[in-house]
């Protein structure tokens, strides 16, 4: 990828991060930054497997301060990071604050900014799943209402935001940054076969799933549902369990139908990518999997009320209630090979790889007068 060849003050912008996806997401324009980045770390995933490794795999600097504040509620967690930002920021405010998604650390981000007046730019701006009862609407819908900078993956989210007022001037389309994070990272096929076979599954063969949504695994029912459906599927199903989906089954009693699928622990993002590839579909309730399904060519069934990625519905993705996973795949997946055949061709929705790019180039001129 082209260096954007920036000369911006050193340790100028905060890029405020606290899960997994965000630091995917914000790994390249954290390289492009280079010396002007400056990672702080909220803490709000604060489980080794879901943070630390993905520094390494991106080959970008640890944190320069981790807050803490992981593990409480939300609105302890929001307040806690909040201040411990505004804090961190009253000593070192650089010039500019970059966020990125839906999180709690998003939202925390966007809000200390706001209250030191520095600069806001929101990566994967105007998402919108109209679903008021998930926190990660309301997450989305303040924190690009606080932004000076609205980066909007596709044109679907450019409307969104300017449908609710936005002006123009303060959103770009920029493509989504996940493509780049999966170019650079996505192994190759010596590497692809050889995670398959670590895991005793077969290219083309298996089922990959990944469930942590509140709406699927903090209701007993739900989550009994999404994995009785799971273990009735004609493949294995790999199950790399997140640590919030372990305590929930464990707490609700389901650890005897957890047995029927193929658990293991979180995987590294690059042999999640790597077996992603490999598998028949994937079954899940992620918002990355789905935009990352498009890129590496595989059909995903989303396990959700609502979605607010449409760009991918009806191609390489179909929404489904728990009840309805065998459903889907009785009528869409019976045939996994055409399947593949068609998607194959498809472009992702999600751009080409330069969103970074784009976003550090306007951030540059806008913020820094570049
Ligand atoms: N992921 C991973 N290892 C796993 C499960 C997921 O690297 O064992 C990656 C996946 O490729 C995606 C991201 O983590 O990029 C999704 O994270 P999560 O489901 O926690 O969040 P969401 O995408 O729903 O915001």
């Amino acid at each position: 990828m082209k260096h954007p060849n920036l000369d911006l003050e050193p340790r100028s912008v905060a890029v405020v991060l606290g899960t997994r996806p965000e630091i995917i997401k914000l790994a390249h324009l954290v390289r492009l930054l280079g010396p002007a980045a400056r990672v702080v770390h909220t803490g709000q995933h604060y489980d080794v497997g879901l943070s630390d490794s993905f520094f390494a795999t991106f080959g970008i600097t640890q944190p320069d301060v981790y807050l803490g504040v992981g593990g409480e509620t939300r609105g302890v967690q929001i307040g806690s990071a909040v201040s411990a930002l505004d804090s961190y920021f009253a000593d070192r405010p650089g010039r500019a604050v970059v966020v990125q998604g839906d999180t709690n650390a998003t939202l925390a981000g966007a809000l200390a900014a706001n209250a030191r007046e520095i600069p806001l730019a929101h990566v994967e701006a105007g998402l919108r799943s109209r679903d008021r009862r998930m926190p990660e609407e309301h997450n989305r819908v303040l924190t690009d209402h606080l932004a000076d900078l609205c980066f909007a993956p596709t044109s679907v989210a450019e409307a969104n935001l300017l449908g609710e007022g936005i002006d123009a001037e303060r959103i770009t389309v920029t493509g989504n940054t996940v493509v780049e994070a999966v170019l650079g990272i996505l192994p190759g096929p010596d590497r692809r076969a050889e995670l398959v076979a670590r895991y005793g599954v077969e290219r083309n063969g298996f089922v990959l799933s990944t469930f942590h949504r509140p709406e699927n695994v903090d209701d007993p029912e739900r989550f009994a549902l999404v994995l009785k459906q799971l273990a009735a599927l004609p493949l294995p199903v790999l199950l790399p369990i997140h640590p919030r989906s372990r305590a929930r089954a464990a707490a609700f009693g389901l650890t005897d139908q957890l047995a029927r699928l193929r658990v293991v622990d979180p995987i590294g993002y690059e042999d999640f990518l790597g077996l992603s590839a490999e598998s028949a579909y994937l079954v899940s309730d992620s918002g990355g999997v789905q935009e990352e399904a498009s890129i590496y060519k595989r059909p995903v069934v989303v396990v959700r009320r609502s979605t607010e990625r449409p760009e991918v519905l009806g191609t390489f993705a179909r929404l489904t209630e728990p009840d309805g996973i065998l459903a889907v795949v009785e009528e869409w997946l019976a045939d996994v090979d055409a399947v593949h055949a068609q998607l194959a061709d498809l472009p992702s929705p999600y751009g080409d790889g330069r969103a970074s790019e784009r976003s550090v180039r306007v951030l540059a001129e806008r913020i820094f007068g570049g």
